[in-house]
């Protein structure tokens, strides 16, 4: 026995105080200010790495296995994207973390001997936050023009804010219902709570949101790339956003009113419960704002930013929480540390590797009649077997993959189930059958014309009064929405010599791409237009499928036609945009904007 350096207390031999956790060989003014992560002391305290600290009461010889888990999730979700099975995927994505924290409480014991009413509380409350908010969502969807404009206030006000703030808000109230009880006096339990109930909330909020796609069959139509960057953002980068949030806030409330005195102003400004839930709302904003104004790639590069910078905050919470002074504790019995293995005395911290004896899974009441419960500290939940040399982590590694691979399964059934019949072409390119396909107008609801008159460019057109509304129109275009809103006509011109038909349609296309979701040619044969005229002007265009996206997640497939004509030195653009999944309501918008793109008039004619 000797003095420690930094809190002066009496200590055993080894590399670290066991009641403050310093390092023996330097003298600090604060334990708390030694580099090692008080979790997993052979990781720096500020370096976000995230499977220590999301599930830091792991011992680190399973660390492993959650890294292959993770890895190995990821890479069936990218594979996924990449054959295109876009609405499997999304299950997959979306359970990706929930699964993988399952599996962290089962090896870990995290709530064993503590009621188990608490880990069911926080599951079941960010499942039924993240469906409620999720449903707001959808019934807050973008319609009629915001439809293809990220810029609008459905997107970007209530996407990228309102519902961000209402989704911390909701998830927090979980986690802070438990803070009352005083068997969860650890920030360590804050944190885990947090954490636990922000990952149940986006998965929840995922799956609701993307109904739409799983609806549309097994093959949602889109391009690969930015689908796939879009799942790795729903698998991995957005809960971890959420948890690393949502678990830094809970963490510093439990450090500010469950901590002894001394420690509850450790986090300094950042431990201001104001401040730390302000953070958390601010984080998750950064997040969903982004997606409003960037593509699929570099919002998922955005987002690991965030999550570099939430897992900061959420690992510095919990060090501080985990080296709070526990300097009245006498020392205790020998126990063998289930992080290092090496046999060391029992206080706070194990003199031999660093580890907060309470970052490792607590030990199991009532254990076996005639044997001494082991000490906090020795013990490593299920993973006992594996500290003393057998191989557990097989079987949870098969456990976890089974699990996922039933919930991809049962996802593709569901999906299969969902499919729309598939549909064959009404008539063939190159053949005679009368009329392009147009669906037979419905008998009420007419009531009488209206037209639209370009005053810069002279051209004009007229529209059954029923059918559309104009949603806005400057001197050179008009936007025309059906009354359910899920239609969309978008007539547009530009005069000059350099300006050709082809060159409009790569415009609108573009501009297209930038507001939808993996916009890619669709080539299902019944889908092509016939014939592609603008006025009584021949022209060209081409269909495209994409799928709407929020920052809440990929909501619904639609179905794009882009077509142009040129006379003269003028040329006209029309884009329709109709629900893909609905095939009666498809074909309404299309043949109604069909009516309409016919009855432009070319000035001068
Ligand atoms: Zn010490
Ligand atoms: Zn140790």
């Amino acid at each position: 026995m000797h003095d420690c350096p930094t809190c002066g207390q009496p200590t055993s031999a080894g590399n670290y105080c066991v009641r403050c956790g310093a390092p023996q060989d330097l003298r600090l003014r604060r334990s708390r200010q030694r580099r090692q992560f008080a979790a997993a002391p052979r990781e720096r305290r500020n370096a976000p790495w995230l499977v220590s600290t999301l599930f830091p009461q792991l011992p680190r010889h399973s660390e492993r296995h959650f890294h292959i888990a993770l890895a190995g999730a990821a890479a069936l979700v990218i594979a996924l994207g990449v054959l295109r099975l876009f609405a499997i995927a999304l299950i997959g994505a979306a359970l990706l973390m929930p699964l993988l924290t399952a599996l962290y409480f089962y090896d870990v014991d995290i709530y064993e001997g503590e009621p188990r009413w608490a880990s069911a509380w926080t599951l079941a409350w960010g499942t039924l936050a993240g469906v409620l908010v999720g449903l707001l969502a959808n019934a807050l969807a973008p319609s009629g023009p915001a439809l293809i404009d990220k810029a609008s206030t459905a997107h970007l006000v209530v996407g990228g804010v309102l519902l961000p703030l209402l989704g911390v808000g909701a998830a927090l109230a979980g986690p802070i219902v438990l803070l009352r009880d005083r068997r969860f006096n650890e920030t360590l339990d804050g944190a885990s709570f947090g954490a636990v109930t922000a990952a149940a909330f986006a998965a929840a909020q995922a799956v609701v949101v993307g109904g739409g796609v799983l609806g549309s069959g097994l093959r949602a139509a889109g391009a690969a790339a930015p689908w796939v960057a879009r799942l790795v953002t729903i698998a991995i980068a957005s809960p971890v956003l959420s948890m690393s949030a949502v678990g830094s806030a809970c963490a510093a409330l439990w450090l500010r009113y469950r901590a002894p005195v001394s420690d509850r102003h450790a986090l300094g400004l950042l431990g201001v419960p104001a401040i730390a839930v302000g953070l958390a709302g601010a984080l998750a904003v950064a997040g969903a704002i982004a997606e409003t104004f960037t593509a699929a790639g570099t919002w998922l590069a955005w987002m690991i930013v965030l999550d570099l910078l939430g897992l900061v905050l959420l690992r510095r919470a919990v060090h501080v929480g985990l080296l709070e002074e526990a300097s009245e504790v006498a020392v205790g019995p020998p126990v063998s540390c289930a992080n290092c293995g090496a046999s060391g005395p029992s206080h706070t911290f194990c003199a031999n590797c660093g580890v907060a004896l309470k970052a490792l899974p607590k030990v199991r009441r009532g254990g076996s009649p005639g044997l001494l419960a082991p000490a906090r500290g020795s013990f490593a939940g299920r993973l006992e077997a594996e500290l003393r040399g057998r191989r557990s982590g097989r079987r949870r590694l098969i456990a976890y993959g089974s699990s996922l691979t039933a919930v991809v399964a049962v996802g593709g059934a569901v999906a299969a189930l969902a499919a729309p019949p598939p549909r064959r072409p009404r008539c063939a390119r190159a053949q005679q059958c009368g009329r392009p396909p147009i669906e037979p107008r419905p008998a009420s609801g007419f009531t009488g014309y209206q037209s639209w008159h370009s005053p810069a460019l002279g051209y004009s057109l007229r529209f059954t009064a029923g059918d559309w509304t104009i949603a806005s129109d400057t001197s050179t275009e008009v936007v025309l929405q059906a009354p359910d809103g899920l239609g969309l006509l978008t007539v547009d011109a530009a005069r000059g010599a350099a300006i050709t038909p082809a060159a409009l349609i790569g415009r609108q296309r573009s501009s297209l791409q930038g507001q939808l979701l993996g916009l890619v040619r669709d080539t299902n044969q019944a889908d092509q237009l016939l014939g592609a005229g603008v006025g009584l002007a021949a022209g060209s265009g081409s269909v495209y499928t994409a799928t709407i996206a929020s920052p809440q997640g990929p909501e619904a497939p639609v179905s794009v036609a882009i077509m142009a004509a040129g006379e003269g030195n003028l040329t006209i653009s029309a884009v329709v945009v109709a629900p893909a999944e609905n095939l009666d309501q498809k074909g309404t918008v299309f043949a109604r904007a069909d009516d309409v793109i016919n009855s432009i008039q070319w000035p001068g004619r």
